[in-house]
């Protein structure tokens, strides 16, 4: 296995990062992390202050380094879930910023002051063993409390190296993001992504599309976001200044969206817009990515493309019966397994969870449900759990209720779950933030429009007004945060 990070020739002028102001060459990198890796030796696993800082790729670099399995915190977690986190996890200290303010949950760890000055002999260190931890990621706890998955260097790399044969990535893109530091999105993909190859880093602090339109026309080639950032590009690109961020669009080599679904009303907004479609690539903290869109293939609304290189996907019914055509067939909706060297070791002190979730020949149950396109692209319907609705003797997936409502003009946002019904078993419910608050669609109208565009059977059978849904860090919807 290639070690995980590059170390590029021209160390010494190439920028690895640039936070604001602040930038840090591939050379500064390797020196900062160098010092911080010697300090933790024997260290038994380290907790990061996620903020984002060139200070936390300093952390995580070194982590990496000196083979010490590192768990990124997010600094808005609540006392609670740290602490859940923190006594989970064992970290024996974290690593912060010099100015940081840590919450009391932390002051029993040591800490440790990160400094992007800092000076250490650039030793080489030993590479760990492809299946020695390197990362504790928590999942996003959109369906239950996160839970810590252990990722060894082995999927880390494997999936890295799926995308880069995926998008052409090399060393001389610069990639622009503006996502939080503790998930895999922002901090596997969006840091450790272009470092692997010697590419570079632009970090926005906070999304801003100003801030997307000035990187992307001043060398960037590649944005990450989630879609709720494609949302605000799509609604900026109605508004004033939209030439310019139409034109800076337009001129990225890659404009890609992961980590829940993109609505199609946004995709089309966009391309129509700019010439560009957005690409969609699909993942979990568990299994790092899965499928995604080449960057030469056909991006298609709704989809997350195919399987990526290594990596084997299969539909299974609820019994575990691959479906016909592997869910290629028309009208299969199946839970998609996944399994290949970008998988996780297991859920940290979960032997309970990581058993029911990996089957006996190591497929991983995402509890995702998808369909396939005929040439195999993934559509994803939505999650097992919350977003598959049984109405009516259907199987329902929330998704296409979600774009179907999304498309009328009088909704902002949708989110679409199922609630018991004593006739129809499940009875799907519309959660809208209308437009505008003051002339919201009515219940009949979104219900009709639901109908018209799709089926009668998928018609909303109430619908709920809200000023705005219950949103995680990652814009994820919380549906379990939905009730009547
Ligand atoms: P938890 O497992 O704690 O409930 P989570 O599943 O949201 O939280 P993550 O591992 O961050 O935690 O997210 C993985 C999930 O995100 C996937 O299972 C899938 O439901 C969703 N997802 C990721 N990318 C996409 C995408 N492109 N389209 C649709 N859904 C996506
Ligand atoms: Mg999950």
């Amino acid at each position: 296995m290639t070690p995980l990070l590059s170390v590029p020739d021209d160390g010494p002028t190439r920028e690895a990062t640039r936070f604001g102001e602040h930038t840090m060459t591939y050379d500064r990198l390797a020196t900062a992390s160098a010092a911080l890796a010697g300090r933790l030796a024997g260290a038994g696993r380290v907790a990061v202050w996620a903020t984002p800082t060139p200070e936390t790729v300093v952390a995580v670099v070194a982590a990496l380094r000196a083979g010490v399995p590192a768990v990124p915190l997010n600094p808005k977690t609540g006392t609670r879930e740290l602490a859940h986190i923190v006594a989970d996890s064992e970290p024996t200290a974290v690593l912060a910023g010099a100015g940081d303010t840590l919450p009391p949950v932390l002051d029993a760890l040591d800490r440790i002051d990160v400094d992007t000055a800092g000076e250490g002999a650039r030793t080489t260190l030993p590479e760990p063993s492809p299946e020695s931890p390197a990362l504790i990621v928590y999942t996003s706890g959109t369906t239950g409390p996160p839970k810590g998955a252990i990722l060894p260097r082995r999927a880390i790399a494997a999936s890295l190296d799926a995308l880069e044969d995926a998008w052409q990535w090399t060393g001389d893109d610069v990639l622009v993001h503006a996502l939080p530091l503790f998930h895999v999105h922002g901090l596997i993909l969006g840091v450790l992504g272009p470092l692997r190859r010697g590419g570079s880093v632009r970090h926005l602090g906070r999304f801003s599309t100003d801030g997307v339109a000035r990187e992307l026309s001043s060398g960037g080639t590649m944005l990450f976001g989630v879609p709720t950032m494609y949302h605000r590009l799509a609604e900026a690109l109605d508004g004033p200044g939209a030439d310019g961020l139409a034109k800076a669009l337009a001129g990225a080599r890659l404009l890609v969206s992961g980590s829940a679904a993109l609505p199609v009303h946004d995709h089309e907004r966009i391309a129509a817009a700019t010439g560009r479609r957005v690409i969609e690539r699909y993942g979990m903290t568990e299994t790092l990515m899965n499928t995604g869109v080449r960057a030469d293939g056909e991006p298609r609304p709704g989809t997350v493309g195919a399987p990526l290189r290594g990596v084997e996907l299969r539909l299974v019914e609820e019994d575990g019966t691959v479906l016909p055509g592997n869910g290629t067939g028309p009208d299969t909706i199946g839970e998609i397994q996944v399994r290949g060297p970008n998988l996780f070791t297991g859920y940290l002190n979960r032997p309970d969870a990581t058993a029911a979730a990996l089957t006996e020949d190591g497929w991983f149950r995402t509890g995702d449900m998808a369909t396939r396109d005929a040439d195999g692209y993934v559509r994803i319907v939505g999650r097992k759990a919350t977003d598959l609705i049984k109405s009516g003797g259907y199987k329902i997936g929330a998704g296409e209720i979600e774009n179907a409502l999304l498309d009328h003009p009088g909704v902002r946002e949708a989110a679409v779950t199922g609630e018991p019904d004593p006739d129809l078993g499940e009875r799907i419910v519309a959660w809208v933030v209308p437009a505008d608050p003051a002339a919201p669609p009515s219940e009949r109208e979104l219900a009709d429009h639901v109908a018209a565009q799709l089926s009668p059977h998928k018609r909303p059978r109430t619908v709920r007004y809200l000023d705005a849904l219950p949103r995680n860090d990652l814009g994820k919807i919380m549906k379990r945060s939905l009730h009547a």
